[in-house]
């Protein structure tokens, strides 16, 4: 396995592209740490397989470099960066039985008869195959197809990485859930470095231990969950991330308070505070967002309440902005209400990215 880093990375997916300043990726410059589970995670079209077509080979980026550990891969094919790749659709023989595709990679590689064959019967067991083991590709569903494709990827172990795209997709919900479990457990055991796209958050914290958010063909996180639900870097992240996502209030700065709409919010944990008079953005997520009887905090009117059984999700608006709030199913909610921030939640931005705080 290899530490990847990607040295500034710029890509264009094609010259007019790049005299139109239209770059899929902007400007990429991160690393990936030996034997680590890593997220890509994003929206639509934020350029994260383009990133993880060029961690692979099968992409050359416009700009820029690819290195595993001390080697430059750049300009190297998928086959000579030895990488194993999974992709959102099967990539297998039709007219191989379950067995004989596992024992592919391996039989390619002369790997010892005896080890493929350990190998494959382990493989088998944990994708869930081993009664169809000898029956032929073609006759099994989309499901069975594609953890064909996820074993041949996870039954080589002298890869520098594996990466995976989207590779649930086609996958049964009920079984997505074990699946993501069976990777967690390889990575476990093997020390695997893992690269896993997904538009999924859910998918993407429970897979990984860094999650790389990705915005408009930029990385503008790489985290722990915890790190990306307490301390969002960019809005983006406050927003994607969390279920509601963060608030955000824009706010104006007053001697080293904040003041939304008319009120004023101390803001002890931030250390360089931006120009006095600008406009900025405040952060809080509707977890730490309390409702409390008019006089207590920031006056607002709920415009709904939504009960989802173990919370009650409020809806509001303060001075015409949006607010969401998360209480506990049994929370009391005043007919006049303000809002009250809890402190040490606060997190203050300047053009979308975090304010450095002491
Ligand atoms: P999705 O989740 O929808 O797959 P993504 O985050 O993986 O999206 P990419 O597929 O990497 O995003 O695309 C990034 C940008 O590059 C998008 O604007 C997309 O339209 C553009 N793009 C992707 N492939 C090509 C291509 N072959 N030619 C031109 N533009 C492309």
């Amino acid at each position: 396995m290899a530490r990847i880093r990607l040295d500034h990375i710029r890509h264009a997916y094609s010259p007019e592209l790049a005299k139109a300043n239209t770059y899929a990726l902007r400007e990429v410059d991160t690393a990936f740490e030996d034997g680590g589970a890593y997220a890509l995670l994003g929206p639509s079209g934020c350029g994260k397989t383009t990133l993880l077509n060029i961690i692979s080979g099968l992409l050359t980026p416009s700009e820029g470099h690819v290195r595993f550990d001390d080697r430059d891969v750049t300009m190297l094919s998928p086959e000579a960066r030895n990488i194993a790749q999974v992709f959102q659709f099967p990539v297998i023989y039709d007219t191989m039985t379950v067995r004989q595709n596992l024992a592919f990679p391996l039989k390619n590689r002369k790997v010892p008869a005896a080890e493929i064959a350990s190998r494959v019967e382990d493989m088998l067991r944990r994708i869930g195959l081993e009664a169809k083991a000898d029956r032929k590709a073609r006759g099994l569903t989309a499901d069975e197809k594609q953890k064909i494709s996820l074993g041949r990827g996870l039954v080589r172990s002298d890869v520098a990485a594996i990466l995976f795209d989207e590779p649930l997709t086609v996958i049964d919900p009920h079984m997505k859930w074990q699946l993501r479990s069976e990777l967690k457990q390889l990575h476990h055991e093997f020390a695997m470095t893992m690269v896993y796209v997904t538009h999924d958050q859910t998918e993407a914290l429970t897979f990984a231990d860094k999650v790389v958010v990705m915005f408009e063909g930029e990385v503008v996180q790489i985290g722990t969950p915890e790190e990306l639900f307490e301390r969002p870097q960019h809005t983006f992240v406050g927003y994607f991330i969390g279920s509601p996502g963060m608030n955000v209030l824009p706010c104006r700065l007053e001697n080293g308070e904040a003041v939304v709409s008319g009120a004023r919010i101390a803001l002890p944990a931030v250390r360089s505070v931006p120009h006095e008079g600008q406009m900025t953005e405040l952060g809080i997520r509707p977890e730490f967002v309390g409702i409390v009887p008019r006089g207590g905090g920031v006056p607002i009117a709920i415009d709904r309440v939504e009960d989802i059984g173990s919370e009650r999700i409020v809806r509001a608006r303060l001075d015409g902005m949006p607010l969401t709030a998360i209480l506990k199913e049994n929370a009391a909610i005043p007919a006049e209400a303000d809002a009250a921030f809890a402190p040490h939640a606060l997190n203050l931005y300047a053009d979308s990215w975090l304010v450095e705080r002491g």
